[in-house]
């Protein structure tokens, strides 16, 4: 099982003290992407054209993998493309808590979630939590984002619908050039749905994400204040939140929602390889670091931005921290995260 966050509220320092906390080598969670079908074609899609180029994995053969992956750990999380279109998913999920996992998540854009029978029938067959996507506070930005029409309204239903099954829901918003001036009312709405937790991830530049990278990648200066604006609504409503790939630097003060500390060990079983550890892939392929990172006190635990970022504007923004800072008041405070 993952390791769970230092208990309560940790401090700034806390978070700094995870610099001595030796690596976790046993694989903790397991990924598996069951195939890259999907009904959303998202602008910022890091799977791309994958859905082309590999079909849906067959129920047998994710059985076999779920038969492979419980040697390894008892948490897994059902990812594609989009999980929720397979007709066996309830199979697999049954199958998967019949081997002994305790922890299913269902990674998800959350659209047949509006289903309610669907939904009930994941539940019934032993899924424990739901990751949805949103990515916009109004139909019109979040559509725009999925290239779906409806999805909006559906994703937000079928929010509510797993919420109203008593289910733990976490969401993921990707931050991109079009949403970040609207976080702190995407947060806001995220709140009203009944949310868990939520989570800001930057936009990584692969897949159709790098195709389309000057309509879709933010500078990570220009979004700073937005994303900070958009956690403290969630704060102030006692949820937990968090953000991923935006480096300690531009996160000065709000540290300890950095996700990356927090972020299980994970083996992935992909389209046709497994990945046998996703932290490492990303410490030394998937971000980079630049030219003056080694003076900053985060250097340690910090993974760099998407190496695709620098590629593009460089590593000006990437400015050493020398002293952390005081975390921000922020009542009803429920940092830290025992999921993700
Ligand atoms: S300066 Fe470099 S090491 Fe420090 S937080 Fe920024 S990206 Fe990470």
């Amino acid at each position: 099982m993952s390791k769970p966050p230092p208990p309560g509220a940790p401090s700034v320092s806390d978070a700094e003290s995870t610099e001595c906390v030796q690596p976790r080598l046993a694989t903790e969670r397991i990924d598996i992407k069951t195939g890259f079908h999907c009904n959303n074609k998202c602008f910022f899609c890091v799977q791309g054209d994958k859905r082309f180029e590999h079909g849906d994995k067959s129920t047998a053969d994710i059985r076999v993998q779920l038969e492979r992956a419980i040697e390894d750990s008892d948490s897994i999380v059902f990812t594609g493309g989009e999980v929720t279109i397979r007709k066996d998913l309830p199979e697999l999920v049954g199958h998967a808590r019949s081997l002994g996992f305790k922890s299913i998540q269902i990674q998800t854009n959350g659209r047949m979630l509006a289903y309610r029978k669907l939904a009930e029938q994941l539940v019934e067959a032993g899924a424990t939590e739901f990751s949805p996507a949103l990515h916009g506070h109004k139909a019109e930005l979040h559509d725009y984002l999925t290239r779906a029409p409806g999805s909006f309204d559906q994703t937000s239903k079928g929010i509510r619908v797993v919420k109203s099954l008593g289910m733990t829901v976490i969401t993921n918003s990707v931050i991109t050039r079009s949403n970040f001036r609207h976080l702190p009312e995407l947060a806001a709405l995220l709140v009203r749905l009944g949310v868990d937790q939520y989570q800001f991830a930057f936009v990584h530049p692969v897949g159709s994400a790098m195709t389309h990278f000057g309509a879709m990648v933010p500078r990570m200066s220009m979004i700073e204040p937005y994303v900070k604006r958009g956690l403290r609504v969630g704060l102030a409503a006692g949820r937990r939140v968090m953000t991923e790939a935006i480096p300690y630097c531009l996160m000065r003060g709000y540290e300890r929602y950095v996700a990356e500390q927090y972020i299980p060990r994970t083996k992935i079983f992909d389209a046709d390889f497994v990945l046998d550890d996703y932290t490492e892939f990303r410490m030394t392929e998937g971000k980079a670091k630049g030219p003056r990172c080694p003076e900053c006190v985060h250097f340690t635990i910090c993974e760099g931005p998407w190496r695709e970022y620098p590629d593009e504007y460089g590593f000006d923004e990437f400015i050493p921290v020398t002293a952390p800072e005081a975390p921000p008041a922020a009542p009803g405070d429920a940092a830290g995260k025992d999921r993700l």
